[in-house]
């Protein structure tokens, strides 16, 4: 039995590739240039017995409570890993995909026409749909636990590029003989570079501290041990990640994805009405970027904080151009 299965937690397998309802807790993004650091915590609740400790999430946006609150729900769109056939659509991902050709059209006819992007007329009609669809945004990436420097458990929250660098890292350190996201694990150092959507880049390194072997000074990565006292904090503050959001049903998505935009009766039937006043909900805004509107009704409700404000219009444009879109 491992030492992380002694302590009833999950033992981290490495690449492979609801809940605690304690939503006060921290949730974190890496959205500024420079280091992050966090000490990735083992797989908890759900994903224990898989070893999974990250949880990949493809989140749909713009749905708003009549409160105000944002409701965010999962994609439902399912593929075959294996044909990458689309098994079962995503009544939402339609609706995208429909404005986002409709913007390429628009953006077809301004080019035949030879107007320039930026000139006013161009952007009013390229603005509606360019703020449609940062409305209605698909947040996809990793959920992770993780605690902070100062001691603080929460969910981390980084893009498919850093899980990648990610891996590298945990590879490199399980080969050298660590456990890094175990109950010995190491500190690492998640470097952004870049803030725009298509120049972003990651680095992920362990944190290196200088010790001093019989007068040689020598780095060497910075682990960390959880105690038993932490592992009874981490156990207790830990969010289980397999089962954080709520599934909602393929009717259920049908019925918002076809309720136009101003659609909160709807959302309050699916979601549930919120109990609190938008007005307690902005306080918060600036210190939790996602927290729950009911968490004994498991219901999720977020800030559009968590939006990937990084899709603005010239980087669309400019990524359209590039033949991206
Ligand atoms: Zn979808």
């Amino acid at each position: 039995m491992s030492i992380e299965q002694e302590n009833e937690l999950g033992e981290p397998t490495y690449g492979a590739g609801k809940s605690k309802k304690d939503f006060s807790n921290a949730n974190w993004k890496i959205s500024t240039e420079g280091s992050h650091y966090f000490r990735i915590l083992p797989p908890f609740g759900s994903l224990s017995k898989s070893g999974r400790y990250m949880q990949y999430e493809a989140l749909h946006w713009g749905m708003e409570a009549s409160n105000g609150w944002k409701r965010v729900f999962p994609c439902v769109r399912v593929k075959d890993n294996k044909t990458k056939m689309v098994k079962q659509e995503c009544p939402m991902c339609l609706r995208i995909d429909a404005k986002r050709e409709e913007l390429a059209k628009k953006i077809e006819q301004l080019k035949k026409a030879k107007v320039d992007f930026k000139a006013p007329e161009a952007k009013k009609m390229l603005q509606p749909l360019n703020d449609w669809l940062q409305r209605f945004n698909v947040q996809r990436g990793f959920f992770l636990n993780a605690m902070s420097p100062d001691g603080k458990i929460g969910r981390l929250y980084i893009k498919i590029k850093c899980k990648n660098d990610l891996e590298i890292a945990i590879s490199k350190l399980v080969k050298d003989g660590y456990n890094p996201v175990g109950i010995e694990g190491v500190w690492l150092d998640f470097q952004r570079f870049g803030l725009g959507r298509d120049d972003t880049t990651f680095k992920v390194e362990p944190v290196q501290e200088t010790v001093d072997m019989n007068g040689v000074k020598a780095k060497v990565v910075k682990t960390h041990k959880l105690t038993p006292d932490l592992i009874a904090q981490v156990k207790a503050s830990s969010f289980d990640l397999g089962t954080f959001y709520t599934q909602l049903d393929y009717n259920s998505v049908q019925a918002l994805a076809t309720s136009g935009e101003n659609n909160s009766e709807i959302v309050d039937s699916i979601f549930g009405v919120p109990k609190t006043s938008a007005s307690e909900v902005t306080e918060e805004e600036d210190e939790v970027p996602v927290r729950a509107a009911e968490p004994e009704e498991d219901i999720v409700s977020a800030t559009s904080k968590m939006v990937n404000t990084d899709a603005n219009m010239d980087d669309f444009l400019a990524a359209f151009n590039a033949g991206k879109v």
